[in-house]
């Protein structure tokens, strides 16, 4: 006789925003459980941020990876490449020039701004360009690329 007494809770909300099944584009929270937008970074209702299975982020890292250890690799030989009594002249009687030849423009913006590293340039210089071109060459041999 009571059999509408029985019937669990399923009693229709007419948009009055609790909604207990998710629809197409929407998930239950992770932590509290209610409903939220698929797409919510944040759940409104307790303010948890939602972690998606499948982030794209996570797969995106390896190429940019790769892409820099090419482009540091590029850059090592074309400091190893460059002629090294071109450089060590110039760096002698030129000394930001033998730094901006090796690429190293922040070295020499630092070397013109000091005046020349107050006059001693044309001392450390040319042994410091070529550290660094003997530093590159060591670099390349050791990731073994073939004629350095
Ligand atoms: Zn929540």
């Amino acid at each position: 006789m009571s059999d509408t007494d029985n019937t669990p809770e399923s009693a229709p909300n007419d948009g009055s925003g609790d909604a207990e099944t998710p629809g197409a584009d929407e998930a239950y929270c992770a932590d509290c459980g209610e409903v939220i937008k698929k797409e919510a970074e944040i759940c409104p209702e307790c303010g948890v941020r939602q972690k998606p299975s499948d982030t794209p982020t996570d797969q995106q890292q390896q190429p940019t990876q790769q892409a820099t250890v090419g482009h540091r690799q590029r850059e090592l030989e074309k400091i190893a490449n460059e002629n090294k009594t071109a450089v060590m002249l110039m760096s002698f009687f030129l000394t930001p020039v033998g730094y901006w030849m090796i690429g190293k423009t922040g070295l020499a913006l630092i070397n013109f701004f000091t005046f020349n590293y107050f006059l001693l340039g044309p001392l450390i210089v040319p042994f410091h360009c070529h550290k660094i071109m003997e530093d590159a060459k060591d670099e390349l041999r050791r990731s073994g690329v073939e004629g350095y």
